[in-house]
């Protein structure tokens, strides 16, 4: 199939790449000169682990291509997949004048019908805006057919994102109509060829289906942070808890990790648009509003322990391991490190930070704390503890899941350990004489 994807950002690159790998003519478009010559050489803008070489293969094989021009890479496109950015308003709603302008230039541009596929996270009733706005220009350029609107969520985790493209839970289409309903299934049938693994309902309910996901998760995320600092009260160990409840099949072991809260690009925006969503028919939400309100309580949690352990954080060098929102990704948007940066350089800390991925991006955001040698990112996690106060464990990178503690020990200045993400053991820390604080556990004496 002839295809088109608007937007190469995360969503957008992974579509791209995966429909041209199951041999599918795919053209890429995106305002970002900068973005597209990069992709053009073959360069990824964006850390995901394979990326590259599906976009390298694919180049080579003809399959893909990259433009900043739209009409001209929509021009023989059966599907164009919108991929944009649908950020947080000021109001905390999901502005989603991105994909209107995108819909307004297919509208003005297409000289053919197509299937116009919103694969960006939008508020219920966004494809029947982009239905609306497409038939206007229809009607106002006389030509004889309408495009046809599916909203298509996508449910790909950053890290993991080809893998899950490649082989999804579930693939849902919202359409009404049979005959763009039959092209989105051939379009997908090759990555569902175990299972019929494809749901198909109205536009409104996949709209909703995202949001719900996502604000799911999010709220397993907080109920257990939750717990955890009730645990840690209690003198109980959440991981004992983790363990106990996570075996029952009802409940499962995914998204009940206690640590120090979830970032990233889609969770807490998601559950902003939501709540805006239910403000606007007067309704509120206060499952919703407590688990953003953890949530941002929860992020606060690595100062809060380095305060009760240091004191006076003013003068002190601190070690920070990991800055992406998670691992696997080096997107930091709504990161936890952010919050924690944020008070530390503002507090008078020097900072020493290891993240194998996100470090240019956390540079870009403290040009100045670099630049004045505040902020120091480091390119091996080992340098980043010289003489530091404690090392805070921020993203559960694998490459921290089995350090060197001996290293560790000798090279902090106070043996202390702020763990994020209940990566170690208590007992093994502190028998390396290292003081481990996690994240509902219990502090070994
Ligand atoms: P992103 O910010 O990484 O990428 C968006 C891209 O769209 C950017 O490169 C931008 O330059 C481009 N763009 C904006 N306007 C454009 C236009 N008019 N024409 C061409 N390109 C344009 O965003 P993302 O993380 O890929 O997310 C995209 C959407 O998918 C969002 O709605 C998001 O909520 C949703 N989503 C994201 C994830 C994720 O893990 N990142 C997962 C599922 C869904």
């Amino acid at each position: 199939m002839q295809i088109t994807v608007i937007g190469c950002g995360y969503v957008g690159l992974v579509t791209a790449t995966c429909f041209a790998e199951m041999g599918n003519r795919v053209s890429c478009v995106d305002t970002s000169t900068q973005r597209i010559n990069a992709l053009q050489r073959g360069e990824a803008p964006i850390f995901e682990p394979g990326i590259e070489a599906l976009i390298t293969t694919n180049l080579r094989a003809g399959r893909l291509a990259f433009s900043t021009d739209t009409a001209g890479a929509c021009s023989r496109a059966e599907v164009i997949f919108i991929a944009v950015g649908t950020p947080s308003a000021a109001d905390g709603s999901a502005d989603i004048s991105q994909i209107v302008a995108v819909a307004s230039e297919l509208g003005r541009t297409l000289d053919q019908p197509a299937i116009v596929v919103c694969k960006s996270t939008a508020p219920v009733g966004t494809a029947c805006r982009v239905q609306s706005v497409l038939d206007h220009q229809c009607q106002r350029r006389q030509v004889a057919w309408q495009h046809r609107v599916v909203s298509n969520p996508e449910f790909l985790k950053e890290g993991a994102a080809i893998d899950d493209f490649m082989r999804p839970d579930r693939v849902v289409l919202g359409t009404d109509d049979a005959d763009a309903e039959r092209v989105m299934r051939a379009l997908y049938e090759p990555f569902v060829r175990n299972h019929d693994r494809i749901l198909c309902m109205s536009r409104r309910a996949a709209e909703m289906t995202k949001y719900a996901a996502n604000t799911f998760l999010a709220t397993r995320i907080s109920f257990i942070n939750e717990i955890a600092s009730l645990c840690e009260q209690l003198g109980v160990d959440v991981e004992e808890v983790r363990k106990g409840i996570g075996s029952d099949q009802r409940i499962g072991h995914h998204f009940i990790y206690a640590g120090c809260g979830y970032g990233g690009s889609c969770f807490p925006k998601d559950i902003r648009a939501m709540l805006q969503m239910a403000a606007q028919y007067d309704m509120p939400m206060p499952i919703l509003h407590s688990v953003e309100a953890r949530n941002q309580q929860q992020k606060t949690w690595p100062l809060r322990m380095l305060k009760r352990e240091l004191g006076n954080l003013h003068g002190r060098t601190l070690a920070i391991w990991g800055l992406a929102f998670k691992p696997g990704t080096d997107d930091i948007r709504d990161a936890p490190s952010l919050v924690l940066l944020d008070a530390l350089l503002a507090g008078g800390s020097s900072v020493q930070a290891f993240d194998p991925a996100a470090s240019d991006n956390i540079a870009q955001r403290y040009p100045e704390a670099v630049k004045e040698g505040q902020l120091k990112l480091l390119q091996d996690p080992y340098a980043a503890l010289n003489n530091a106060d404690a090392l805070v464990l921020l993203t559960e990178w694998k490459q921290f899941r089995q350090p060197d503690f001996h290293l560790v020990a000798q090279r902090l200045r106070t043996p202390l350990v702020i763990d994020g993400r209940n990566q170690y053991d208590p007992q093994t820390m502190a028998s390396l004489g290292l003081r481990h604080v996690g994240v509902g556990r219990q502090v070994a004496p």
